[in-house]
């Protein structure tokens, strides 16, 4: 039976896990298929404090668990596959085992929105990819016109990125201008290699007779002409959703499918707390969802310390 069970290794996670670990709880960490969490697809973290010139997003993560190692945390590459929390001891199912906790933090974070067109599905890895971090360096990218599609942060930061492999980045935004923040955005529109296409939404992604990227077929929402841009590559980088559908009816949530603790980081069921972008569509940030994780391991070390 383990004191306190924690899905997720991202800032939040390994935080929970630090701080239940400096409790003597001997947390045990479950990676899920993105140990360190999304922190891990980014080169230089910024804005994390105590590191005045930046620190890579996979040194920070591989530096945060082993400072939870250090005080007894256990982490174990695992996917929680089902959750049953209608009693004591809950009872969560890891890549098929079974394992007993009295308190869960739930640190699941959130995932990549897809397009949700049949020809994104069909031509994922094939030229279709949602993290620029991981994947812009390929081959296939190198020297070719490439789609980013998305206004936000994100879609800013994967584009200005692109711009070492790329020979133009296509910024293709539904609306006429982007909703990254202002710093994010100049920089971007300003970069020479960087076009934006604004008003436009992607409706196909061309070739998958091919098996590979050759185009995307876009339509102006404000006028509906349809026109095709030849590109070898799209990235997707249009907002994130939580990773929370096993709580779906369990735990209280938002329409969206954020997590709503009630009180603090606690749920509507005993022994379970939550913690990080899977319960913050506002901040989502590493210092915040670090943050979030510290107060979610407080309040489970409380909780087992005031149970019967
Ligand atoms: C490209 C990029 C750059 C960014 N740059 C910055 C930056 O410079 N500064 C900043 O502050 N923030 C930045 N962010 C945001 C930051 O990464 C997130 O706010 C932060 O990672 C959230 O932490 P988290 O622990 O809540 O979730 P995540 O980091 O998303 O971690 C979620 C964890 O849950 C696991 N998981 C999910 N489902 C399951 C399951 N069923 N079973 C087990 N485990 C599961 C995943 O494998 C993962 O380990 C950036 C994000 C991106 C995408």
């Amino acid at each position: 039976m383990e004191n306190v069970a924690i899905i997720g290794s991202g800032c939040a996670g390994l935080t929970a896990a630090l701080y239940t670990a400096r409790a003597s709880l001997r947390p045990l960490v479950l990676t899920g298929t993105q140990p360190g969490g999304l922190l891990t697809t980014t080169t230089v973290v910024e804005n994390y404090p105590g590191f005045p010139e930046g620190i890579g997003g996979y040194e920070l993560m591989a530096q945060m668990q082993k400072q939870a190692e250090r005080f007894g945390a256990r982490v174990k590459f695992g996917t929680v596959e089902a959750a049953d929390l209608s009693k004591q001891p809950l009872v969560l199912t890891v890549d098929g085992e079974p394992v007993e906790a009295e308190t869960l933090i739930i640190a699941s974070g959130a995932s990549h929105r897809h397009l949700g067109l049949e020809s994104e599905q069909k031509l994922e890895n094939k030229g279709v990819t949602y993290c620029a971090m991981c994947d812009g360096a390929l081959p296939i990218f190198r020297n070719q016109p490439l789609v980013v599609v998305g206004g936000g942060d994100s879609a800013c930061e994967e584009a200005l990125y692109l711009t070492r492999f790329g020979s133009i980045m296509y910024l293709v935004h539904r609306r006429d201008a982007l909703r990254a923040s202002k710093i994010m955005a100049e920089r971007t529109l300003a970069h020479p290699k960087i076009k934006p296409i604004w008003d436009s939404v992607v409706t196909e992604v061309l070739d998958p007779k091919q098996d590979k990227v050759t185009g995307v077929r876009l339509k102006n929402v404000k006028t509906n002409a349809e026109t095709v841009t030849a590109c070898a590559g799209v990235f997707v980088a249009i907002g994130l959703i939580p990773n929370t559908q096993l709580f779906k009816g369990v735990l209280d949530m938002d329409e969206n499918g954020y997590l709503l603790p009630r009180r603090g980081s606690a749920t509507n069921v005993p022994g379970v707390f939550v913690a990080g972008d899977c319960a913050d569509h506002v901040y989502r940030q590493a210092v915040t969802a670090a943050g979030m994780g510290c107060a979610a391991a407080i309040e489970a070390e409380r909780y087992l310390a005031h149970r019967d």
